[in-house]
């Protein structure tokens, strides 16, 4: 089975040292792929180089909500300029959304929709974080809709919300979450959509497992989210495992 970690930030320091062992041991476990997030302008421009020394890795470029004091109109115009300049090694437009344990959201609504406007341009499709925000993404996504869906990063959230999200062309992001036994409301979601409408992310270094808390998550863990997801849904794992490479592959076209 082969596997695309649609979700991970292969770049931050806590891979400095063992990166090239971390992707080889993904590797060895099916992880063919993995898709980095851009989270500011200078570590999305940093990324072009990274994805060439890191062929095995896809790279985005965007600016994420945990940043918003760095994300000036200079930061959003050199966005544009860069994603505009090198969108062929782009796969996508993020990580952008709202964040609602953030501060100024009015600026982080307007900056998100920049960014929508951003991947519409360049058809190319979203890599969105929500967080206590999927009033405010909704409402940016009636005044900016976007035209080449993209992902819910780490989706949570109700089987309402995540219909919502279907039919605006975007697929749910599946990750260790569904690991902890009090996300029963997000695994119920996972077990009930179709199967296309989802993609497997580690989020390394981010969101450790269950029985990891405290830790580095790593990229091979993919195949521990796999193992959950495929616990809450009927198909058989190898269907599991083709669907979501299929889907992975159609969204970043990679
Ligand atoms: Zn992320």
């Amino acid at each position: 089975m082969h596997f695309i970690d649609t979700h991970c930030h292969l770049d931050f320091t806590e891979f400095k040292l063992d990166l090239e062992q971390q992707l080889a041991h993904a590797h060895a476990l099916g992880v063919d792929y993995f898709v980095v997030p851009g989270i500011t302008i200078k570590q999305s421009e940093s990324l072009l180089a990274f994805s060439e020394r890191y062929s095995q890795c896809r790279v985005a470029a965007g600016l994420h909500p945990y940043f918003i004091d760095q994300h000036t109109d200079e930061a959003l115009h050199q966005l544009i300029l860069f994603a505009q300049n090198n969108k062929h090694h782009l796969v996508a437009i993020g990580e952008c959304g709202i964040d609602g344990t953030c501060p100024q959201l009015p600026w982080q609504q307007a900056l998100f929709a920049e960014q929508i406007k951003l991947s519409n341009m360049l058809q190319l499709p979203l890599i969105v974080h929500h967080r206590q925000s999927h009033h405010l993404i909704a409402q940016t996504f009636k005044q900016t809709p976007p035209k080449f869906g993209g992902v819910i990063h780490a989706f949570s959230g109700s089987l309402q919300q995540a219909q919502y999200y279907i039919k605006q062309g975007f697929k749910l992001g599946v990750g260790g979450t569904i690991s902890y036994e009090r996300a029963s409301k997000t695994r119920k979601v996972f077990s009930q959509v179709p199967l296309e409408c989802l993609l497997l992310e580690t989020d390394a270094p981010s969101m450790p497992l269950s029985g990891h808390q405290g830790k580095v998550n790593e990229p091979r863990r993919l195949l521990d989210v796999f193992e959950y997801l495929c616990q809450l849904r009927s198909e058989h794992p190898e269907q599991i495992a083709r669907q979501l490479y299929l889907s992975s592959c159609t969204l970043f076209r990679i």
